[in-house]
């Protein structure tokens, strides 16, 4: 796993396909700094910590949650800091802990290949609530670095936080892209609101959980033409 750097704020790592782990974001405040997601296991998050204190980086001090999938949340009770994510993916992974039982487990490994391999050896599933959860909107500054977190219409899941910082001109916007798992199907409607909310941003650069980055033009390009 590599970490890339985007510019003296923002950092990003290399997403895996074999284990389905996303890039995992940083946003280096002047006052503090935060991680967006925070992996597919504890595994994940612990070789992400690694990459960052070997840049000399420090751990975050909050993690936002882009949505509730296993990939993006089921590292959080492994962070540095506080979880922060909006009601809807809080009340999925309330819904999965609620489930969890030896059974649902199994369950869960046969969703998908990638999950069996993180989860391999009879590692333990631990999934946890946020910290801090936010309804529609949130503004968070980490020392001259605004951020926005909110909630958006994706064709993904219906529990989508994007996190965009203005100043940077930069997106983090998780899997929202992407249609419904497994089929990965894409309501066109949900990605026409998507695409509105996009146009809507002032922006460079946009970094999701399993694509290489994007500018602004190359992903509403992309979403375009798969309507
Ligand atoms: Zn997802």
């Amino acid at each position: 796993m590599n970490l890339y750097k985007l510019s003296d704020k923002i950092y990003y790592s290399e997403y895996e396909q074999e284990r389905d782990r996303p890039a995992l974001g940083y946003i280096k405040g002047d006052r503090f700094s935060i991680a967006v997601d925070s992996g597919h296991s504890d595994e994940h998050v612990k070789e992400f910590y690694d990459l960052l204190n070997k840049e000399g980086l420090e751990l975050p001090s909050l993690t936002i949650i882009t949505h509730w999938h296993w990939d993006h949340s089921f590292a959080m009770h492994a962070i540095s800091g506080l979880s922060i994510a909006n009601r809807r993916t809080d009340r999925y992974l309330k819904d999965f802990i609620s489930k969890q039982n030896e059974e649902y487990e199994k369950q869960f490994l046969s969703w998908d290949p990638s999950i069996a391999l993180e989860y391999r050896d009879d590692k333990p599933i631990i999934v946890k609530q946020a910290d801090i959860v936010y309804d529609g909107s949130l503004r968070i500054d980490a020392g001259n670095t605004p951020i926005i977190v909110f909630e958006a219409i994706s064709p993904h899941t219906d529990d989508a936080s994007l996190v965009y910082l203005p100043k940077e001109k930069v997106l983090f916007f998780g899997d929202a892209i992407s249609g419904v798992f497994p089929t990965w199907e894409a309501d066109p409607s949900l990605t026409r609101g998507l695409v509105e909310t996009l146009e809507t941003l002032d922006m460079d650069y946009c970094i999701g959980g399993h694509w290489p980055i994007y500018t602004k033009e190359e992903l509403l390009k992309q979403l375009k033409e798969s309507i």
